[in-house]
């Protein structure tokens, strides 16, 4: 399915960190499901080829492997509008699933941290505006190799990258 799947007690507004976010409307339970991904598979060479057009609409799903919206029209069906926090409130269960991490209250937004999904390398970058006092300023595709970073997000992390983990 194209459509993801959000939670009805989450709705999109203004967010003050970047653009639109998705923020609760009534309180999350920890484990709860906030989102759940869905989209096309994305190879590499699509990805090369829609990355720009998408509107970060996709989440990595594997080494090299991809999920969102392919076409702009799926932009918005699609796209979680969960944005990057260096401190934040959910987390990742299996590939697609969000979950929060702890109890969250109205109105807090809903964010995760990209270190938990992304292993794109030092060329991808982001500057981070979280204002969290733990921010990290530019945040890149080698996150998920800090160690602090994996003690702090232990079991939220994707599972391609919690599998990674492992093995090193
Ligand atoms: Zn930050």
């Amino acid at each position: 399915m194209i459509q993801s799947y959000i939670s009805n007690k989450a709705k999109v507004f203004k967010s003050p960190i970047h653009g639109y976010g998705l923020f609760a409307l009534r309180r999350f339970l920890k484990g709860e499901i906030v989102a759940i991904k869905g989209g096309h598979i994305i190879d590499e060479k699509t990805f090369a080829r829609i990355e720009t057009k998408v509107d970060e609409s996709y989440i990595q799903i594997e080494d090299k492997f991809y999920i969102g919206a392919v076409k702009k029209s799926e932009v918005r069906g699609n796209k979680l509008f969960l944005n990057h926090s260096c401190n934040p409130n959910v987390g990742i269960r299996g590939q697609v699933t969000f979950v929060a991490m702890r109890n969250i209250k109205p109105n807090e937004e809903l964010t995760y941290d990209w270190a938990m999904e992304n292993d794109g390398g030092d060329h991808w970058v982001l500057q981070c505006n979280c204002r969290k006092t733990t921010c990290r300023k530019v945040i890149t595709g080698d996150d998920w190799k800090n160690p602090v970073l994996q003690r702090k997000y232990r079991g939220f992390f994707s599972a391609y990258i919690q599998e990674r983990m492992k093995r090193r």
